[in-house]
């Protein structure tokens, strides 16, 4: 099957002109049969590496999707695009799954979306059995690995699937970053050979900002006042901080809701609802709020409280800007909340390594590195390059030349392979015979003490920032034992340089100066005033439709269309998320929308006299113009007037005789603000209207 029949579907059924890279790569692997692992970050569009294949091959696809919400969006967004999809689990009743299970038997559906639960039923096996499979599809697929962090048990079944369909390619996909989740993955499912795709896992139109919690609600108040409209979430560590939050920002007049485990689920349902379909704009919730909602133009996302490990806050920041337009996250941090996380910890087993991933979530919270940088390679994608879209990026960082003690402490670490926890190395590096290096034999290599002009404690922070910034990991698995990473030979060995933050610097926690900068409102909306009226449409027709408004259409996809204003079928077919059946559906309304909204303006920034000069270059007398618009020929002039006025080179002295020129001139030189109609009595009604408008504009200028 070639790829260039998958290519003509994305375009016909989902609008989109090309493939993203890997998405091609993954598509080509299933159509050659091959199974795969997907990694791609949210947002990446990892729907559209199973769906494209589900509707170029003969037969149906079956998605496992962990969460009924998920399948629903997931189903919605298709459904309005025309496909032929379908899911069962939990929610249906017994009849409709049978009715469901008929269609596809009878090869009327090619997405078919089942919960775990429904996968492993030995009655749906069956089923299985005698359908046409052209894919099986494992969403969310970390929900396989209970060192994940979502762990489900009925994942870890799937791996008879295999061991059944060997013929059926198997494709997992996952937004987890984690390598030890990711090699689970490959491993359980009993993926045959699989051809693994990876992402970056940046995402670059994510502003990511940190400040101290200091007047946390009004800073708060002040950042979503300043975006009118915007949707967002607020995660807070209580219930109590969600439904107190929410009551502040209500009574400042902003449409917010709470969310969190303690509410009964109606009521939950109903939050989540109301913020997918736009009629409140900010959540404020526990972490329990946001698994499983496909929101695509979620706008910004605020942390009220550190979060727990690095893992979940990005996972949380990342539900902001699905759509690819920029987002914004902003993080508070600060002590009172670390210590009440660790005393959390304090009652677990793993305590270590939840205090370790708590300590590495603080770090970022509080370096002055770019925060993208520190990210990526807490996540292994080992990078020195700076983003430019961070607060540390666009501030200023008093930054030092820490490239001696890098390799100090670099140079310790290799020489003491697998024996050197996190901890213990301030003391190496001071010389500070501790139980701990004497017992390690610690003490016996050449770069022991070599450090002793810096204190124990800076020592602390300069390997917190090595780690972080990627020159060092640490195995928690192991005892934090400390190891090299593929930035540190260049340190070591090809010169390196490494720039540190200052030592002296404690957490500041007090107030930092709101930044004088204005936000820079995305693109599309400095043309608000025909933003605003597509978004309204789609609002509109959204609730006419019974789908949320995003999966109308997306903003990024209103975004092109503000930019491109197209006002027919072609040029609206040409916008990005525009496939054929939205615009059966939706697409003449929203062109006449464009239209209106073009025809309003031009009455008033593009007026006639444009289309006069138009007819005058094509060489037409003014007469002839105006029996062409069916305006007068005193019109005609007077645009001419107008045009020459504005600097554009129309020949309006062949229709003034010299004498009238001189007659007007001398007129004004009289009565400088005499009217049109003044001059004309003054010159004994001699000198026709028309020809006195000309001459006065030749004399302005
Ligand atoms: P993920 O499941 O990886 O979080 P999605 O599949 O939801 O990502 O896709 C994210 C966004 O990218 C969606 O708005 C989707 O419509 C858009 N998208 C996906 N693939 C393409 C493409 N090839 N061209 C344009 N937009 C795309
Ligand atoms: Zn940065």
């Amino acid at each position: 099957m070639a790829i260039s029949q998958a290519k003509q579907i994305l375009k016909d059924v989902f609008g989109y002109s090309s493939f993203r890279p890997t998405q091609e790569k993954v598509v080509e692997a299933v159509l050659n049969k091959q199974d795969s692992l997907v990694l791609m970050p949210t947002g990446g569009g990892k729907s559209i590496c199973f769906q494209i294949p589900a509707l170029t091959l003969p037969g149906v696809t079956v998605v496992v999707s962990p969460l009924i919400a998920l399948m629903k969006d997931q189903v919605e967004a298709l459904k309005v695009n025309g496909v032929a999809a379908e899911f069962i689990n939990s929610s249906l009743t017994e009849s409709e799954q049978a009715d469901v299970i008929k269609r596809a038997l009878d090869g009327k559906i090619k997405l078919l979306y089942v919960s775990p639960e429904k996968m492993n039923s030995e009655s749906f096996y069956y089923t299985l059995l005698q359908l046409n499979l052209n894919l099986i599809a494992i969403d969310e697929a970390h929900c396989i690995s209970s060192w994940g962090h979502d762990f489900r048990p009925d994942y870890k079944k799937l791996g008879y699937l295999k061991k059944q369909f060997k013929e059926v390619p198997i494709m997992a996909l996952t937004a987890t970053a984690d390598p030890l989740t990711q090699n689970d993955i490959v491993v359980q499912l009993k993926l045959h050979k699989p051809a693994i795709f990876k992402d970056s896992f940046s995402r670059p139109n994510i502003f990511i900002e940190a400040r101290p919690a200091y007047k946390r609600k009004e800073v708060i108040l002040n950042f979503i006042q300043r975006r009118e409209e915007e949707s967002g979430i607020i995660y807070c560590l209580s219930k109590k901080n969600t439904e107190d939050l929410s009551r502040y920002l209500k009574s400042n007049g902003i449409a917010a809701g709470f969310y969190h485990a303690g509410m009964p689920a109606e009521i939950r349902n109903r939050v989540q609802n109301d913020f997918i379909n736009d009629r409140i704009r900010v959540v404020c919730a526990t972490i329990a709020f946001g698994m499983g909602i496909d929101k695509s133009n979620v706008r910004w996302v605020v942390h009220h409280n550190l979060p727990k490990n690095i893992e979940g806050y990005y996972q949380e920041i990342g539900r902001s800007g699905r759509d690819g337009m920029p987002a914004h996250a902003l993080l508070f941090y600060g002590g009172k909340d670390y210590n009440i996380l660790a005393g959390f910890n304090d009652e677990s087993e793993r305590k270590v390594i939840l205090n370790a991933r708590l300590d590495r979530m603080l770090h970022l919270a509080e370096s002055n590195h770019c925060r993208r940088k520190l990210l990526l390679n807490y996540f292994g994608e080992w990078t020195q390059d700076n983003c430019g879209e961070c607060d540390n990026c666009k501030g200023s960082q008093s930054l030092f030349d820490g490239t001696l003690l890098a390799q100090k402490a670099l140079s310790a670490v290799a020489r003491l392979q697998n024996k050197l926890p996190q901890n213990i190395l301030p003391h190496v590096m001071t010389g500070n015979r501790t139980p701990d290096v004497v017992a390690g034999k610690l003490d016996s290599i050449k770069t022991f003490g070599a450090g002793a002009d810096v204190s124990t404690d800076d020592w602390q922070r300069i390997v917190n920032q090595l780690v972080s910034l990627g020159y060092l990991k640490i195995d928690y698995q192991l005892g934090s034992i400390l190891a090299l990473t593929p930035l540190s030979n260049e340190v070591l060995f090809e010169g390196g340089k490494v720039m540190l933050h200052r030592l002296d610097e404690k957490i500041k926690r007090e107030k930092k100066p709101e930044p004088k900068k204005r936000v820079v409102a995305p693109a599309f909306q400095q043309e608000k005033g025909l933003f605003e009226r597509l978004r309204q449409l789609r609002r509109t027709m959204a609730v006419q439709q019974g789908v949320p408004p995003y999966i109308l259409f997306s903003d990024a996809t209103l975004a092109e269309m503000v930019e491109e204003r197209p006002t027919n079928e072609w040029e609206m077919k040409d916008i990005s998320g525009v496939g054929n059946t939205k615009w059966d559906r939706y697409g003449q309304a929203f062109v006449d929308e464009i239209k209106a909204f073009l025809g309003e303006k031009s009455n008033k920034a593009k007026p006639a006299f444009q289309k006069t000069y138009e007819l005058y270059k094509k060489g037409l007398s003014p007469e002839i113009i105006a029996s062409q618009q069916g305006i007068n020929v005193i019109t005609v002039y007077s645009h001419l007037a107008t045009l020459f006025e504005k600097g554009v080179a129309v020949d309006i002295e062949q229709y003034v005789m010299p004498y009238e020129l001189m007659e007007v001139k001398e007129i004004l030189n009289h009565q400088p603000n005499a009217s049109l109609q003044e001059i004309y009595e003054t010159a004994k009604k001699q000198i026709p209207h028309h020809v006195i408008r000309l001459a006065m504009s030749l004399l302005k200028i």
